[in-house]
Order: C-alpha cells, then sequence, then structure tokens
C-alpha cells in the first residue's frame, strides 16, 4: 500500500494550548494517498498560508465561467480521523496474518471502511451496539481496534478479560477523551451528568459508560428532551414517568427526584453547535430559576462545563455558515449518511438552499439526476433537474469530518464535466 507523508498540520496552536499533553508537538498522518486529492490538498495549503490564525471564514472560488464552485474553508478529514485511519492501516500491515477486528465502524465512511474490510478487517459490531461477531470467537492472538468514537468501559472489561490488549489499537480521538476528562472533572465535584448527543450513536454511548462509572447520567437528544427533563426538574412532571420517557437514556438506579439538583451538560462532540449551546442555556435558566439563583452563584447547580464539541465540528460549522453567505443556486454535502457531523452540515446548508447530501460522485447520475439521502426520513432519493439551467451555476460545496478529499474531488470533476469548461485541475490550482 502507498503511504504518503507530510500533510499540513490539522490542529491549530489553540488546541494545542488546550491539550498540551496531546498536541504540545504539530503531527501529521499517514493517511492511504487514495484518499487525498491533488487539487483540494493545494486549496487547502493555500488558504492555510493565507490566513493561519483560520479567522477567515470566506469559501473558496474555483472559477469555471459557467460554473463557480464555492469550496468551504473548512472540511474534510480532521485529526481524530486521520489518526484512527493510520493507526488501523499500520495495525494491517504490521501483523500479516493475525485476525484483526474493529469493535464498530472505525469512522463513519464507507468508503474508509469498505478498504479496510478488503484488507481483512472484520467489524465486530454495527453502527447501534448489534453484535456481528461474537465476542466468544476471540482469541487472546486476535488484535481489536477500538475506534475513533471510543468504546465503552464494558466493552473495554470484556477485551480485557479475553487477555486482548487494545492499548496499541485503541484510536479513540483525543477530543472524545476529552469530554471524559471534563465529565469526571465535574463528577467529582457531585454534579449529575446530561449528556447532549444521539442516544445509539457509539460515542454517546461510550460517553456515557465513562460518565456513568462517576456520576450520576442521563442523555437528551435534542432540545425537545431537554424541555422535558427540565419539567422534571422543576417538578411539573410525575417523577414516574421520567423512567419510561428517557428509558435506556439514564444510569442505573438513577433517581430522578435526587439527581437532578445540581446538573453539568457535556455533549457528543458533533453535534450542532447553537443546539449544544441552546440546550445548556435552558438548563441552567431552569436551574437559576428553580433554585433562585443568580450569574454570580448558578455554579451552586450548574457546571460550567463550557461546550464539548471539537475543534472540527466547530470549524466546519462556522465554514458553512461563511460559505452560506454567498448567494448559490445549491448546496452539495459530501459524506457518510451515517456521519453526525455531516448531517449537521446538512441541516445547515438545508435552511439557506437547495442542498443534496451524497456520499460519493457516483451520485450525480447525469446532469439532470441526482440520488441524495434525505437524513430526516434516512432514505435516498432522486431529484430530476437539480442543477439549473442558466447562465452560470454557483454550486457550494462542503464535506464531513470522515470524508476523504478525493471524494470531494470526484464531485468536482462530475459536475465539471457537465459545463462546456476548460481548465485542467493543474490550472485551476496554478490560479491558487
Ligand atoms: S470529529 Fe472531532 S471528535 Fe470526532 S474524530 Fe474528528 S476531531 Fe475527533
Amino acid at each position: 500500500m502507498t503511504n504518503t507523508r507530510g500533510i499540513d498540520p490539522i490542529v491549530k496552536d489553540k488546541d494545542a494550548k488546550c491539550f498540551p499533553g496531546i498536541f504540545a508537538v504539530m503531527k501529521s498522518f499517514d493517511v492511504p494517498i487514495i484518499y487525498r486529492s491533488p487539487l483540494i490538498t493545494a486549496i487547502k495549503k493555500k488558504r492555510k498560508e493565507q490566513d493561519r490564525m483560520k479567522k477567515d471564514f470566506t469559501p473558496t472560488l474555483l472559477d469555471l465561467g459557467s460554473l463557480q464552485i464555492y469550496l468551504a474553508r473548512h472540511f474534510g478529514f480532521c485529526y481524530g480521523v486521520e489518526n484512527a485511519i493510520e493507526i488501523a492501516f499500520r495495525t494491517v500491515e504490521e501483523n500479516p496474518g493475525k485476525r484483526i477486528f474493529l469493535l464498530s465502524e472505525m469512522i463513519h465512511n464507507p468508503q474508509v471502511n469498505a478498504d479496510l474490510q478488503s484488507h481483512g478487517v472484520q467489524f465486530m459490531q454495527d453502527n447501534y451496539g448489534k453484535q456481528l461477531i461474537s465476542f466468544d470467537e476471540l482469541t487472546a492472538d486476535d488484535i481489536v481496534i477500538i475506534p475513533a468514537f471510543g468504546t465503552t468501559l464494558e466493552l473495554e472489561k470484556k477485551l480485557k478479560e479475553l487477555g486482548i490488549q487494545t492499548e496499541k489499537y485503541n484510536t479513540t480521538c483525543p477530543f472524545v477523551e476529552k469530554v471524559w476528562n471534563r465529565s469526571e472533572q465535574i463528577a467529582k465535584k457531585n454534579y449529575t451528568i446530561i449528556i447532549h448527543g444521539k442516544p445509539k450513536h457509539e460515542e454517546t454511548r461510550a460517553t456515557f459508560s465513562h460518565a456513568a462509572a462517576n456520576a450520576p447520567s442521563v442523555v437528551v437528544k435534542d432540545m425537545q428532551q431537554a424541555i422535558e427533563l427540565a419539567k422534571y426538574i422543576k417538578g411539573e412532571k410525575p417523577a414516574e414517568q421520567f423512567y419510561e420517557e428517557f428509558k435506556g437514556q439514564y444510569s442505573e438506579n438513577f433517581d430522578v427526584t435526587r439527581d437532578l439538583e445540581r446538573i453539568g451538560v457535556v455533549n457528543q462532540t458533533t453535534m450542532l453547535a447553537s443546539d449544544t449551546q441552546a440546550i445548556a442555556d435552558h438548563l441552567k435558566q431552569v436551574m437559576i430559576e428553580k433554585y433562585k439563583l443568580t450569574t454570580e452563584n448558578v455554579d451552586e447547580r450548574f457546571a460550567d462545563t463550557r461546550d464539548t464539541l471539537c475543534y472540527a465540528t466547530l470549524e466546519n460549522q462556522q465554514a458553512v455558515s461563511g460559505m452560506l453567505k454567498t448567494d448559490a443556486d445549491l448546496a452539495i454535502v459530501v459524506g457518510g449518511y451515517n456521519s453526525s457531523n455531516t448531517s449537521h452540515l446538512v441541516e445547515l446548508c438545508e435552511e439557506k438552499l437547495p442542498t443534496y447530501f451524497i456520499n460519493s460522485e457516483e451520485k450525480i447520475l447525469s446532469a439532470t439526476e441526482i440520488l441524495h439521502f434525505n437524513f430526516h426520513t434516512k432514505e435516498e432519493l432522486l431529484t430530476t433537474s437539480f442543477l439549473p439551467t442558466k447562465k452560470q451555476v454557483k454550486v457550494l460545496i462542503t464535506s464531513g469530518a470522515s470524508c476523504p478529499d478525493a471524494l470531494v474531488e470526484g464531485v468536482i470533476n462530475k459536475l465539471t464535466s457537465f459545463f462546456p469548461v476548460n481548465k485542467t485541475t493543474a490550472e485551476l490550482i496554478s490560479k491558487l
């Protein structure tokens, strides 16, 4: 397998300050070259040179005459994904002849997961924790890779009991571990942990497991659930109802009358920033009103956790907001259909203009037809006449944190093929 080295450092100085132990040194990763795109790499390099502090969220214009493509300032592989891919492919290279398992999909990208499977890696669980391969089949000789989302303490224990060493093959993203650390800090101060996340998502299940080991914990999936939870805090709903309403989302022995008196909120790292803020603000206000607190003493009941979204989620969402200032005809968001961070980028774009969520250029069937995913209804739809017939068409493009840049270049090339464009990729790069 051909690998490449020397990718631009992904983590900002700011991150290095936040996590001195982890990011004191800028890091680059070995990622299979098939995931890279010469065009996108050149664009990202140029933008980074022009804007080292990452303050400029305007998109990059690829001026192709009758087709104008606006690429978001930030998109594609994040630190955690590159780290996970590097470890996984290195594990394959270093362990010929060994059986290699992944606890679940390593990241939410079908191409990367399929590539790993084609190298013999087997997935033990599906995205929702359903067992595909029994743990009884494992032996101490096997290798089990922990995905970027992390895993539960229960699964870690099970693997240890089977004699399987996971430390060397643990791809848990440091930004997920940061959430676990934050939970532990507030648990030590006797706050109950409210986790804003998708209850069935691997990362939220892992975070819940780590949080629940230290403090009573409950998951809220959205603002609606936060509002309902607040009604139990205020005593507006009968306590017994909580256990049915939040079934599968609270820790063992959770006592709704006792355990919501002091709370702190952490997040799944990939949630929508505005939702995360709104949920924390709402619960904070409820505690202020219920316990007649002021902003000075609110921390008696509400832990100031700030949000625990990761840098990539924030940057990619800010870049989409910057991109949406451009008056365009449509947006294309590229990424895995089960990718949480990608679906939030889609959500932002949908508010403004027709948006097509696709997982590869193959979904663009022709100049008139596109197969795209509706993440609200979880179905793929066929839309016709998705490209307007006008003199100049403007398309916004971004991708999720687990999407290879090569896929985005594929989408650009496919779109370009429908227009009388006579610029090559090399010419585009030279014009940057
Ligand atoms: S999206 Fe954030 S938390 Fe998830 S793997 Fe990437 S950097 Fe880590």
